[in-house]
């Protein structure tokens, strides 16, 4: 990864953000490279899932919205991470995300300030209670334990002392503290760095020159509660929201709150009638939207790929509740009769199962598209008790980062770059519930199809209905009377044609995509230098089909006029189909190579032989050489562009 992140910036794919302020954790920019690369990726995706089929749509709504879709949407109540900070390096962490250890815990009760306790104690011994001071003296570290003790005691007298005490305690500004804490150390590091972070913590609490009470060693595996850089102790988890906050218009009170959207698929929904309406779309049928997100992550980490702010490619195709498709079709296809069909797309009596397992395909094949090979991809299908209340299934496309965690085997488990969810119909539920206003579609498909059913039939499909609905009403809180009026009204609707969609969301995220390509492309090979020596070469192997830029053009020499003069002839005559870098200044070796580093796949060069100096035969043709192979062949100028459009598109 060191290697990646030092060549994202020395060659400008990645910076930091705000770098000459010092950075700001968690944004990232994208430099010229990096810019080209995105876009080809996000163009890739959007002419995928839109422009190359007749049943998705796309949508670009806007990052701010209605603060009231968040209620509906759950982010508001929901949208948050557990999160410790640790006591002493202060690092704020996700508690789901500390690793166990094992080692050694050196916990201590409390300390003691070595020049004010003494003077304490002789403040606590010369008290009418002294009599009953005299465990204090024995055991020093727990005076104030004594003192609360006292506190509660049955003898009022006792009580009143200990409040006097408590008084001159706190007027002694500080002279110990019973607060417990502990550092996991592994075994064989010296007791002696569990004591100097001890004192080091209880001096931030105000204990200057401290002697540490009850100190104790247990030996512990698998602990959670320990820092994984310092070993400190760890807070006990909180809550923590990720959405931004922010206010809208001049006036900053909690009528004016507002959020930037943590992801783009909540617009898609709340939007769904209008794009219904206009684009004359049936189920079923999908939207999809490109865009950027934020979080405020409590951790960011791994370069881009948890970050705070984000994009994402997300879509919402809706279907057809399973109940429809069996009252239109007579059955519901299984997954398993799913083949990788491509032709063949959304047989009418395809259900969720089949509309997932196909997105999924999809989506997979889409990756190896662009040079992210299957065997680099993992499908990972969440547990029953992973998965969101209101999800049927969720699989998570996961790409072997570098960083990723190994199994047992010792092979990469990979970090998800897509999840792709089967949601029910609790998406536009939420939002009709929320909005007041109808979320449903009418199918005169499904109306025609109901009214040829058997009593039987439609009596069995109206029950599972009810049921599901039932189950939605029940398990978002409508109370129990009205969540049976509405889901037999909704039994009622579906036999009707009314009905409210179901969805399956495939939600990618551009900047872990972007990360993945990065490190797939990385590799180092040995190339002969000017003088034919080996010497190590990077060269980032993106597929043609997303390399920021598609061909490099040099003159061979820069001093020649008439190369020169040529080249810049190639050069338009590529631009306006291609990204064309064109660069004449240095070694023509030291020229291929800086392209190598870029992933750009092929460069042209223009030499004596294409002015016909070296016979008529070869005059306008040029070398054409490929990045990997570095294979070098003659091309005629009046075949370069299309052979080079065949190879990227
Ligand atoms: P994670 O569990 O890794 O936080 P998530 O399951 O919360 O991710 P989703 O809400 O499903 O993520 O978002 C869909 C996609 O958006 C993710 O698969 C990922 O590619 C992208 N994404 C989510 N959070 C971030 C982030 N902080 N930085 C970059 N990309 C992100």
């Amino acid at each position: 990864m060191e290697k990646i992140v030092s060549l994202c910036k020395r060659r400008g794919f990645i910076f930091q953000s705000s770098e000459i302020y010092g950075g700001i954790n968690g944004f990232w920019d994208y430099g010229p490279l990096g810019a080209e690369l995105k876009r080809n990726v996000k163009e890739l995706w959007w002419r995928n899932m839109t422009q190359q089929r007749e049943d998705v749509v796309g949508l670009e709504a806007s990052i701010i919205m209605h603060p009231r879709i968040w209620e509906a949407s759950g982010h508001t109540s929901t949208f948050s991470d557990p999160m410790v900070d640790c006591l002493g390096c202060k690092k704020r962490f996700r508690a789901d995300q500390i690793e166990p250890k094992s080692g050694i815990v050196y916990s201590y009760s409390g300390a003691i300030d070595e020049v004010l306790a003494p003077q304490l104690l002789a403040l606590i011994c010369g008290h009418p209670a002294q009599n009953l001071t005299q465990k204090l003296l024995e055991d020093k570290g727990a005076i104030l334990a004594t003192v609360h003790e006292w506190l509660k005691h049955d003898d009022p007298n006792l009580r009143k002392i200990a409040h006097s005490l408590l008084d001159e305690l706190k007027k002694s500004n500080q002279a110990q503290s019973i607060e417990s804490y502990s550092v996991l150390l592994p075994e064989g590091k010296p007791r002696e760095s569990a004591r100097k972070m001890a004192k080091q913590f209880y001096q931030q609490r105000g204990i200057a020159n401290s002697t540490l009470q009850g100190e104790d060693a247990k030996q512990t595996e698998n602990d959670l509660n320990h820092c994984n850089e310092c070993g400190s102790l760890l807070t006990e988890p909180r809550q923590f929201n990720l959405m931004f906050k922010t206010y809208v218009g001049p006036v900053e009170d909690p009528d004016s709150v507002a959020y930037l959207r943590p992801e783009t698929a909540q617009a898609i929904f709340a939007q769904f009638k209008s794009v219904l309406e206009v684009s004359r779309q049936k189920m079923p049928f999908g939207i999809c939207q490109i865009g950027k997100a934020f979080r405020n992550e409590i951790n960011p980490r791994n370069f881009t790929f948890r970050s705070r702010e984000f994009e994402q490619m997300e879509l919402e195709f809706f279907i057809r509740p399973d109940e429809v498709v069996e009252a239109i079709s007579g059955r519901i296809a299984k997954a398993s009769e799913i083949g990788n069909q491509k032709s063949e797309i959304g047989n009418s009596d395809w259900g969720w199962e089949a509309w997932h397992k196909y997105w999924v395909e999809q989506r997979v094949s889409w990756y190896e598209n662009i040079g992210l090979p299957r065997n680099s991809l993992v499908e990972y299908w969440q547990k029953p008790e992973e998965l969101a209340h209101y999800a049927r299934a969720t699989v998570d496309i996961l790409y072997k980062f570098p960083f990723s965690k190994r199994d047992e085997k010792g092979e990469l488990m990979g970090e998800e770059l897509e999840g792709i969810a089967a949601r029910s119909d609790f998406d536009l539920s939420q939002h009709q519930h929320f909005s007041g206003k109808p979320m449903g579609v009418f199918d005169d498909e499904l109306k025609a199809a109901w009214a040829k059913l058997d009593e039987g039939r439609k009596k069995a499909l109206w029950q599972r209905y009810h049921d599901a609905r039932l189950n939605y009403f029940t398990k978002t809180g409508v109370p129990a009377e009205e969540a049976a009026k509405q889901a037999r009204d909704d039994a009622d609707a579906l036999a009707k044609g009314n009905y409210i969609p179901h969805v399956i969301e495939p939600s990618a995220g551009v900047d872990r995509l972007i990360l993945a390509l990065i490190c797939r492309a990385y590799s180092e090979d040995q190339a002969p230098d000017e003088k034919g020596k080996l010497e190590t070469r990077v060269v980032m192997r993106f597929h043609p089909r997303i390399a920021p830029i598609k061909v490099a053009v040099f003159p061979l020499l820069k001093n020649r006029p008439e190369l020169v003069q040529k080249a810049r002839q190639v050069r338009e005559l590529l631009r306006p189909h291609l990204t064309v870098f064109y660069d004449e200044a240095g070694a023509i070796g030291r020229r291929y190579r800086r392209q190598d580093e870029a992933g750009t796949p092929f460069g042209v060069t223009i030499d004596f032989e294409t002015l016909g100096e070296k016979g008529p035969e070869l005059k306008d043709t040029v070398t054409l050489r490929d990045r990997d192979s570095m294979k070098q062949e003659r091309v005629k100028i009046a075949d370069l562009l299309p052979l080079l459009l065949e190879k990227v598109r």
